[in-house]
């Protein structure tokens, strides 16, 4: 079978070094297998958006040299899909509806959920949230970078929303439809969702999706732990600095290029790594030494 991989920003704001890496692991990652390398953009949250951000991520993963296959997809476009997905999770009793707000579950101290409104259903449906039961016990995935991860979920702790009480559907619900939908078969991404794995584990299997593989890749934090601020990409920047950026990340994903190709263009940095990559030396941390970032 054909690997197909995908990159899927927001658009909330222009790519930054952290997506960058994100995207070059994914592609270098499908493209080392000869499979289908998609882009979609995940615009469902219209509040949060930041107008010409999916040109400028876009014009951004060109300049890289990031060629994707087919036409992106904008979830914007695919609210019927993830209505059908909500029906068949309603029809087949796996989702209940919700109006508690964040501050009623602050004051009653839920720790994720605490199965309030399975208790006291909502009178009406209006101003409602969707929540999926979330089973309780031990579940685990094989991470093909992270390695296996554990969950334990207790009461109804883990139930959660993928549909909001503002009428929006929630990233969970729509990123594992268009997986499926989009028959991707090997999802690598930022560490920063390696903890929504197991929801999206779940949504699958109640809705018969076959399961894809899932890397996830170290979020760069600095010496002190702490998440880099946000480095942003102009797709516009020089060939020699996205060449300079290429190979830094390259490094910092393990890869070690050789010297030699400090002199080389984008494409050939691409072709190397391609030729060159091995999942295996991508580290489970990444902390940038003092002064580097
Ligand atoms: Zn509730």
């Amino acid at each position: 079978m054909q690997p197909v991989g995908r990159f899927a920003p927001s658009p909330t704001g222009p790519l930054h070094f952290g997506s960058l890496l994100a995207a070059l692991a994914s592609y270098l990652d499908i493209r080392a297998r000869k499979g289908r390398w998609l882009v979609r953009i995940e615009d469902l949250d219209p509040p949060r958006e930041q107008p010409g951000a999916s040109t400028h991520i876009l014009k951004t993963l060109e300049a890289f040299g990031l060629c994707w296959d087919g036409d992106v997809v904008y979830q914007s476009q695919r609210h019927s899909l993830y209505q059908e997905a909500l029906g068949q999770l309603r029809q087949l009793n796996l989702t209940y509806p919700c109006n508690c707000s964040r501050k009623q579950l602050r004051t009653r101290g839920a720790q994720g959920y605490d199965g309030y409104c399975l208790q006291h259903p909502p009178a009406s449906l209006d101003n409602c949230a969707f929540r999926v039961t979330h089973p309780e016990g031990t579940q685990f995935f094989a991470d093909r970078i992270q390695g296996r991860r554990e969950y334990q979920w207790q009461g109804h702790q883990g139930d959660f929303v993928i549909f909001r009480r503002d009428d929006l559907f929630a990233y969970q619900l729509a990123v594992v439809v268009d997986d499926a939908e989009q028959g991707i078969t090997d999802i690598l991404r930022g560490s920063d969702l390696i903890d929504e794995t197991p929801h999206q584990l779940l949504l699958q299997s109640h809705l018969g999706y076959a399961q894809p593989s899932y890397a996830h890749i170290p979020v760069i934090t600095n010496a002190e732990g702490q998440k880099l601020s946000k480095q942003n990409l102009a797709p516009a920047i020089s060939g020699h600095e996205r060449q300079h950026l290429l190979l830094k990340a390259l490094r910092l994903l393990g890869q070690n290029p050789p010297t030699e190709l400090e002199a080389a263009t984008t494409e050939e940095l691409l072709q190397w790594a391609i030729v060159h990559w091995h999942i295996a030396r991508v580290p489970t941390v990444l902390s940038l030494p003092q002064g580097e970032e």
